[in-house]
């Protein structure tokens, strides 16, 4: 089945708005194994959008509109596609009693023009819209099959992923199954360049990247008549990618490191401690977010200063004023107090140079030394985190933390 977007909207014609809608679509059409052929973007013109549906409908065995279903005079896409397929616009009730709980729930006045937003092309179906008023359509004409979506991203990827995805697999008579696999310590370029052939052949599974904040998920999705048959499909290639790239892959269907991290600790019966001098708090912040941490967190020290590094934690003065604050060194002193101090099983520290403008110590943003000590296992990370244009000191801190996380990870 072969699909088109049409993407409404002046602000995306002017550059003012980037049209992120269509990238999202096509992303998710191509996993469910639909073929997206055009992109097209229009702008808030009546003749234009009805040239463009004509145009697409002779084409596509789908089309998926976005935008232009406001309140507003501006918001002409039902109307158009409604008089393109020569359909009544018809009152309807459900949307409308939707769309006046909304504006109850956000507490604000129901104005004329909302009522215009009830109206819907005879025959469609209208699709709740749970995050604004805008109700979406699906429209099948014969063969065809046209679905509008709200213009806000927010509401239209959460319609899409409530109703039109499903939708659309039902449609094509096939079920689809997807693995995502975690990675981490791998630039989604670098991992792209090594997957590319393989992404690029394989059509089912569909294998599409997708980045996280410091991390790269792959996913990978498969079709079949049935969950048995797309499992034959995905498997051997999750498997595959699994074996080469196990250096990276810190889990498989995880939201992210500290989620797994908290998994394994519980299931290991062991407790983690956390020194954290330029993260500031943020690998404990992230452990804690996960519930269920109290049962694997320990403690932290926040020891920005060299005074506490020292004082509480152990680290030598020797040892920072031979090598500073910002060494191997030191990180391995920090992880050894923090592991005295609170008997935890696995203790990390974190100590660098965040940046920018930090000239109190004569070393490059960026660099960080992680140190890592259990019962068995010990070690410190040099991790060389700026470099070029990422002097960016949020960007460090974060990237600190997860390679932090992963040590702990590791050192399970
Ligand atoms: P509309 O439904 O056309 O009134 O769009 C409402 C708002 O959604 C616009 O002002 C944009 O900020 C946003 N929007 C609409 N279309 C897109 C798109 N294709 N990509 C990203 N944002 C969009
Ligand atoms: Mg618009």
């Amino acid at each position: 089945m072969k699909a088109e977007i049409i993407c409404t909207g002046a602000e995306l014609l002017s550059g003012k708005t980037i049209n992120t809608n269509a990238a999202y679509l096509s992303k998710e059409l191509s996993a469910i194994g639909i073929e997206v052929a055009y992109h097209t973007v229009v702008g808030d013109n009546e003749k234009e959008l009805y040239e463009s549906i004509d145009t697409c409908t002779k084409r596509a065995d789908i089309l998926i509109i976005t935008g232009g279903l406001g309140a507003t005079y501006d918001d002409l896409t039902k109307e158009t596609a409604a008089r393109y397929f020569k359909r009544e616009m018809i009152f309807d009730k459900i949307s409308y009693d939707n769309i006046v709980s909304y504006f109850e729930y956000t507490k604000r006045e129901i104005s004329e023009n909302n009522k215009k937003q009830a109206y819907i092309p005879e025959g469609s179906i209208a699709l709740k819209n749970e995050r604004g008023t805008a109700p979406g359509i699906i429209l099948k004409e014969k063969d065809k099959t046209v679905i509008l979506l709200p213009g806000p991203p927010y509401e239209m990827q959460h319609m899409f992923l409530k109703y039109v995805k499903k939708y659309l697999v039902d449609l094509s008579g096939n079920v689809i199954i997807s693995k995502d696999i975690n990675f981490f310590g791998i630039s989604e370029a670098a991992l792209e360049y090594r997957l590319r052939s393989l992404m690029i052949s394989s059509k089912n599974p569909v294998i599409a990247p997708y980045a996280k904040k410091g991390e790269v998920v792959i996913r990978v999705s498969a079709r079949a008549e049935n969950k048995e048959k797309a499992e034959e499909i995905l498997n051997p290639v999750t498997e595959k990618i699994c074996k080469e790239f196990s250096d990276y892959i810190y889990a498989t269907d995880a939201l992210n490191l500290e989620s797994v991290l908290v998994e394994k600790l519980t299931q290991a019966n062991k407790k983690v401690a956390v020194a954290e001098s330029c993260t500031g708090g943020l690998v404990s912040k992230r452990i804690t977010d996960i519930s269920g941490a109290s049962k694997v967190f320990e403690c932290e020290i926040c020891s920005y200063s060299d005074r506490i590094k020292e004082s509480i934690l152990g680290v030598k003065r020797e040892t920072l004023e031979k090598y500073t604050a910002v060494s191997k060194e030191t990180a391995a002193e920090m992880a050894i107090g923090i592991k005295r101090l609170t008997g935890a099983d696995i203790a990390v520290s974190v100590t660098g140079v965040a940046g920018p403008g930090d000239l109190s110590v004569d070393k490059p943003y960026g660099l960080v030394y992680i140190g890592i000590k259990s019962e068995k296992y010990s070690d410190v990370l040099e991790l060389k985190l700026g470099g070029n244009d990422k002097s960016d000191r949020e960007l460090i801190r974060n990237l600190a933390a997860s390679y932090a996380i992963n040590a702990c990870l590791r050192a399970i």
